[in-house]
């Protein structure tokens, strides 16, 4: 049988956070099979890969104008991947923090999806892939603040996808396992990281790209049927 290549030429797509970490692997990779990218950033710089449209997540009425920007673009695909995160014991959780983190990782994905779909609507087509985390599928301790915002953004995604599946609109959230960036290497020590992959039956971090592949076919025409679902690409993580 014929490999079946992914082909994303005259489609438009949105990554958010698309200029570092995952986001930037998701947004080459749908650059690589042929799609016009913007990406979102907070950092005016001239040496981003791809169109940049500046937006602090934290500033509503920067979301608003995003949104408002977007809904010209006729955007096919939108990825919500820029995302935050605070740990901190349960008791110890300031209000402040908890409203960052919702805002950023809840609240804008939110109104991105919603400025992206008249057009999909318009074009009975559209691709929406949001990016949560294996602490949006189970938890752990100090993690409350972060995986409610992960848990509601996979809940908005099942939502969604109920609602415009008809419509040839898929919505699914992939769900990042331990994804080897340069946060997960500042943040955690070579001894915590060997410890954290002998639990993985892969016995490896992810690579960014590997997240790059999953959101490239969720959002690609050869996904013709998997919409409101929760992929997990951890490695096996969550299954043992
Ligand atoms: P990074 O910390 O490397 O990057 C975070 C991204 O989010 C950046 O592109 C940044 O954009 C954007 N961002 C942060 N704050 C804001 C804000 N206030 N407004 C707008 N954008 C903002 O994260 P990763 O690449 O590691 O993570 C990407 C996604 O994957 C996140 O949603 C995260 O929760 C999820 N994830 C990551 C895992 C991991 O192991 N790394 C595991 C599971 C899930 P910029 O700085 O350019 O403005």
């Amino acid at each position: 049988m014929a490999e079946a290549r992914i082909v994303l030429e005259g489609k438009n797509a949105l990554v958010t956070g698309g200029n570092r970490g995952i986001g930037l692997e998701i947004a080459r990779s749908l650059a690589n099979a042929g799609a016009k990218v913007w990406v979102t950033t907070r950092t005016r710089s001239n040496d981003c890969e791809f169109e940049p449209l500046l937006c602090d997540f934290e500033n509503n009425e920067q979301v608003i104008d995003l949104a408002k920007k977007i809904r010209k673009l006729r955007v096919d695909i939108l990825v919500n991947n820029a995302g935050i995160n605070k740990i901190a014991k349960f008791e110890e959780i300031e209000l402040a923090d908890w409203d960052r983190i919702h805002q950023i990782n809840l609240r804008a994905p939110f109104q991105l999806c919603q400025a992206v779909l008249p057009s999909m609507l318009q074009n009975n087509w559209g691709r929406i892939v949001n990016i949560a985390s294996i602490f949006g599928k189970v938890s752990k301790e100090c993690r409350a603040s972060y995986s409610s915002s992960k848990f509601g953004l996979d809940g908005l995604t099942a939502a969604l996808a109920a609602e415009v599946a008809s419509r040839n609109i898929l919505a699914n959230t992939v769900s990042p396992g331990f994804v080897d960036t340069e946060l997960t290497r500042t943040v955690l020590s070579s001894e915590d990281i060997a410890n954290l992959t002998a639990l993985v039956p892969m016995k490896r971090l992810c690579l960014p790209s590997e997240i790059g592949q999953a959101v490239l076919w969720l959002s690609s025409p050869l996904n013709t049927f998997i919409s409101g679902q929760n992929i997990i690409v951890d490695g096996g993580f969550t299954r043992v």
